[in-house]
This record gives structure tokens, sequence and C-alpha cells, in this order.
């Protein structure tokens, strides 16, 4: 039990948080320097032995680089501005365990088309920089971010341990534990909701942009091919219903659950912008043609995913909105009232939807999102690995993250969640898991 316990809270996380930084570098580095070659990528480390490779290719920009901070800085400022300047309704966010209720401003969407509009405007129309800025400086890019972040990340351990912005705090003492897992739910930094902006505002629009450089540097090698132009397309499209529909992402596990240490926060700020981009980094380099009935026929299958994912998000939450006095899918839903009793002893309830994409299986709109990733990865034509390594990193990640999921709603709502895992049997996949 001892041993069990040491290994959650010390020996995995402090593998991962050595792990994972180095990681991001070397997919960064081998998708520009490499092209995508994993097997370039493990020659150079083992002519160079493992960890002077690793040193050689991340020291030169270990601190990042001037024009890294410049293209950091100026993102960052943009969009701390952005969430403070533009208007938009107040959102309450759920409320916590220990009756604090977050609120935030609901303007994702014009922030969300301000910064595509800016984009555009400063580097494709007057040229101010090249659109293929952020692959020029990509590298560089992720250096600086993996120090900035690791840093403040331990800035927000401090902040959880003596300045708490709310009592969602958690301090176990186990100072690795609590750097990995975060101290604060809801930390707020000078009136800005920390979470708010780094995993919406940075990570989030950080992909999108990232993306389009991409797809503008290809155009600059080789011209754009219709593998390229589904991929980001779709992206496009998953990233901009994220912020059509941002304040449901204020109801996720992310926000509701995840407390601000390294893995949301090192997470949405390095990994998201690291990873995430992945496939079209590959693309960058290998300008595969797939015909434009193919390209459409993916695409297609690609966007509805994404859209059932999107819905099925929704229909739980206008479920819970309305308390149960919606129609789902043409009929009133079928929902089981779950109580539950939160930190301070009140009863409390919940409304868990047992129709719908909720009565398909417990989480199919992980379903909707595995597919959706797959689509924009198909251009790369399974010429290699590296452009699939995202979506079977999401698809391990979820497959966790609906057990994680599954043993915290039966915590909370024991036999209510019994009586629902009996309604529907199927975690993601109807057949298959
Ligand atoms: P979910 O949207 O799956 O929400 C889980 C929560 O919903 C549960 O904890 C529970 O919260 C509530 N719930 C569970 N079952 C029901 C039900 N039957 N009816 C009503 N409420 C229910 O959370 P996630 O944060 O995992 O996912 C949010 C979105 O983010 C998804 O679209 C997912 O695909 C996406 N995602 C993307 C990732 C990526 O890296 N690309 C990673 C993770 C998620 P409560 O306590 O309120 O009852």
């Amino acid at each position: 039990m001892r041993i069990g316990a040491q290994l959650k809270h010390t020996v995995i996380p402090l593998s991962l948080m050595l792990l994972c930084p180095p990681f991001a570098m070397l997919m960064a580095y081998t998708g520009t320097q490499l092209h995508g070659s994993f097997a370039g990528l493990l020659s150079f480390l083992k002519e160079e032995g493992f960890l002077k490779g690793v040193w050689h290719i991340w020291s030169p920009v270990f601190f990042g680089t001037k024009s890294a901070w410049l293209i950091i800085g100026t993102f960052a400022l943009t969009q701390l501005l952005f969430i403070k300047l533009l208007r938009g309704p107040r959102n309450e966010g759920p409320e916590t365990a220990t009756g604090f209720i977050p609120v935030y401003k609901a303007n994702g969407r014009a922030s969300f088309f301000l910064t595509v509009a800016l984009y555009w405007l400063f580097s494709f129309k007057l040229k101010w920089f090249s659109p293929a800025i952020l692959y020029d400086h990509f590298v560089e890019i992720i250096g600086a971010l993996n120090f900035t972040v690791l840093v403040f990340c331990l800035v927000l351990y401090f902040k959880g341990r003596f300045f708490p912005s709310s009592n969602d705090t958690v301090v176990t003492g186990n100072f690795i534990y609590d750097y990995w897992r975060g101290t604060e739910l809801y930390p707020s930094v000078c009136g800005w909701n920390v979470k708010h902006f780094t995993n919406s505002r940075f990570g989030m629009m950080a992909w999108l942009l990232i993306i389009i450089s991409f797809a503008a540097k290809q155009d600059e090698l080789h011209g754009i091919t219709d593998g390229m132009f589904i991929s980001l397309a779709l992206q496009v499209w998953y990233i901009s219903q994220f912020f059509w529909w941002e304040t449901g992402y204020f109801r996720t596990m992310d926000i509701q659950h995840d407390r601000a240490g390294f893995i949301i926060i090192w997470g949405t700020m390095v990994w998201v912008p690291a990873i995430y981009t992945s496939p079209s980094l590959y693309l960058v380099h290998h300008p595969l043609t797939l015909g434009w009935v193919p390209a459409g026929i993916i695409f297609i299958i690609g966007a509805f995913s994404i859209l059932a994912k999107n819905l099925s998000n929704r229909q739980r939450l206008r479920v819970r909105e309305t308390n149960g006095n919606t129609a789902v899918w043409g009929k009133p839903p079928r929902i089981i009232r779950a109580k539950y009793v939160n930190s301070k002893g009140e009863q409390k309830e919940n409304i868990l939807l047992a129709s719908g994409y909720w009565g398909v299986a417990r989480h199919f709109h992980y379903a909707g999102e595995i597919l959706g990733a797959l689509c924009w990865s198909i251009p790369a034509l399974f010429s290699g690995f590296y452009p699939y390594f995202y979506v079977t990193y999401l698809t391990i990640l979820l497959v966790h993250r609906v057990n994680r999921d599954d043993r915290k709603c039966s915590l909370k709502y024991g036999i209510y969640w019994d009586e629902y895992r009996k309604l529907v049997p199927w975690k993601i996949l109807p057949g298959v898991y």
C-alpha cells in the first residue's frame, strides 16, 4: 500500500516531469530539423549518446531566444488584454465544494476572430512578419515556453501555499505531488483567472496560430496541398467550436476538477503547442496529395465527428440548465436525479442524462474526439509514426480519463452512478469499449 502511494504520488509524477519537457523539445526538433523522422532522431541520439544528444538539441534554446520571447510576449499580452477588454456577458462557473463560484467574461468567440484577423492582417496583408514565423522559430519558442512555464508552475505552487485565491486549495506537504497536481483550483492574479488564460486563451489559441503558420510554411516551400488544407480546416473547425462554446469548457474536468499544477498548466502551455500541432508540422515537409474526393470524404467524416462531440457536451449541459425540461433527440430525456453530499456536508442533487449521446456510451464524445484527430492526421498517409503520435497519445489519455471520471463519479454519486452504469454499460463506443 505504501509502495503504491509512493509510486502514485512521487515516482510517477517525478518521472513524467523529467521526461515530458525534453520529449516536447525532441518532438519540435524532430518535426522541424529531421522532417518528422523518429529513425533520424534515434540514430542522432545513438551517435551522440542519449543525454548528450538531448542536451545538444535543448541547450541552445534552453532559455529561449530574443525572437521567441518577443513572439510569446506579444501573443500572451494580446490574449490577456482580450480577456479584460473585449465585451462579453458574465458567466458563472459551477460552484465548488467549498461554495466558491468562479466568474468569467464570455468573450471567447470575439477573441478567436480577432486573433485570426490580427495574425492575417500583420502577416499576410501588411507583411510586418512572415506568416511562417511560428514555424521558423518553433524550437526556440518551445524552449522558451518550457523554461518559463516550469518556473510559472513553481510560482503557482507558492501562491497556493501562501496567498490562495479561494478555499479550494490542497497542500499535501509532498512537494513533488503538489507541484505536479497543483495547489489551487481557481488561482487568480490581478483579476485574471489563471486557468482561463493558460488552458483556453494561451494553449488553444497558440495551437490555432501555430498550425496556420505551418500551413503557410508548406505553401512557401511546396505550395499548399489538399491534405494540409483539410487537416488545417478540421483543426480550425475543432478550435473554433471550442471558442464558440468556451463557457462549456468551464464545466469540464480540466477546470472543475484539476488544480493549477504541472499537469494542467505545463500541459496546456507547452504540451499542446508542441504535440497537438505535430500532424501539421509533419505535413510541412511531406506535401502529400490525397485527391479532392478522398480529401472531401475525410473532411466530412472529421467535421461530423467534431460536431457530434460538441453537441454531446452541449446536450448534457442543456439538460442540467433546464432541469431536465427539454427534448433530447426529440424525446423527453431519460434522467437520474443523483444525490450527493458536498465537502460542507450539504445534500445536493445533479442530473445524470441517460439518453441521447449519453445513452449511447458514458463518454461517447471521446469517440468523436479521437475520430476527429485521426481524420486530421490521415493526410500524412501513414508514411511515418510522427504524425500519428498525437492521436495515439489522445486515445491512451481518454481511455485513462474515462476510468478516472468513472471513479470520481462513483465516489460522488454512489448508487446513482451504479444505476447509470447499468443503464449505459459502454464506456466510449458500444461493442468496442
Ligand atoms: P466530460 O465532458 O466528459 O465531463 C465529465 C463530467 O460530466 C463528469 O465528471 C460529471 O461531472 C459529468 N457527467 C458524467 N456523466 C454525466 C451524465 N450522464 N450526465 C450529465 N453529466 C455527466 O469531461 P472532460 O473534461 O473529460 O471532457 C470535456 C471535453 O474536452 C470533451 O469534449 C473531451 O472530448 C475534450 N477533451 C479533449 C482532450 C484533448 O486533449 N484533446 C482531453 C480531454 C478532454 P459532475 O461532477 O458535474 O456530475
